[in-house]
């Protein structure tokens, strides 16, 4: 089996467990999902759920963030980790939305991260998650899933990204990507993973096969 014939098979396994992959960011358009994703950064889903969900009743724009102090946005999100520079990434990146796009989120990668606190992950959780288009999300659960079944041994998002987009048909990013998140967040966890109990996967996975995952459980296990 070859690689992308191994892609094939983990994403018709996986969409029987999940039937539905999304992001677990809830969002209502590209912009709130391009602002989640900059409060993302070494947070979880559910606390930025939570301050997005006050932060968007109020402030709804691009045009509304770009006139805020850094203070006053860093107190607004300051349930988030690092919220002054999350505060101070949104308002400039808002600024940029606002004097070069016109407002509007641009749908392509190499546009968005020019926006300032956008980096190549953000900027693909966004074109994939908003627009349904194209792209490899490459966090940290995509991350650790795709090197323990052996698609790729990159550990940064840009190279894993790199590497992925180089041998995979781009048909098979989103997929692939929600797929990997979800299963990584509830059967192949960083520690621990499930492969006996729940994972659908353990003979096509390197990880598995080469030493039942040893490394990654704890000792009581
Ligand atoms: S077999 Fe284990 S390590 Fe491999 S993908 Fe499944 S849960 Fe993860």
């Amino acid at each position: 089996m070859d690689l992308v014939e191994k892609v094939e098979e983990i994403i018709r396994r996986l969409k029987k467990l999940y039937p539905e992959p999304k992001l677990e960011l809830e969002f209502e358009n590209s912009f709130q999902l391009l602002v989640m994703s900059i409060m993302a950064a070494q947070e979880s889903d559910r606390k930025v759920n939570q301050t997005a969900k006050e932060l968007f009743t109020e402030l709804k724009e691009p045009a509304h963030f770009a006139l805020l102090e850094v203070e006053d946005l860093a107190r607004r999100i300051s349930r988030v980790r690092w919220n002054y520079q999350k505060a101070e990434w949104i308002i400039k990146c808002c600024q940029s939305l606002v004097e070069n796009y016109g407002g509007k989120v641009p749908d392509e990668v190499d546009e968005l991260v020019k926006l300032p606190g956008v980096g190549r992950k953000t900027a693909n959780m966004v074109v994939g998650g908003a627009f349904g288009r194209p792209a490899i999300i490459a966090d940290r659960h995509f991350i650790r899933v795709a090197n323990r079944l052996g698609l790729t041994k990159e550990k940064t998002p840009e190279k894993v990204e790199k590497d992925l987009a180089s041998k995979i048909p781009p048909e098979y990013w989103l997929d692939l990507s929600l797929l990997l998140i979800e299963h990584g967040k509830k059967v192949c966890k960083a520690k621990n993973p499930l492969c006996e109990e729940k994972c659908p996967l353990t003979d096509l996975c390197e990880c598995y096969q080469k030493t039942k995952c040893s490394e990654v459980r704890t000792k009581k296990n």
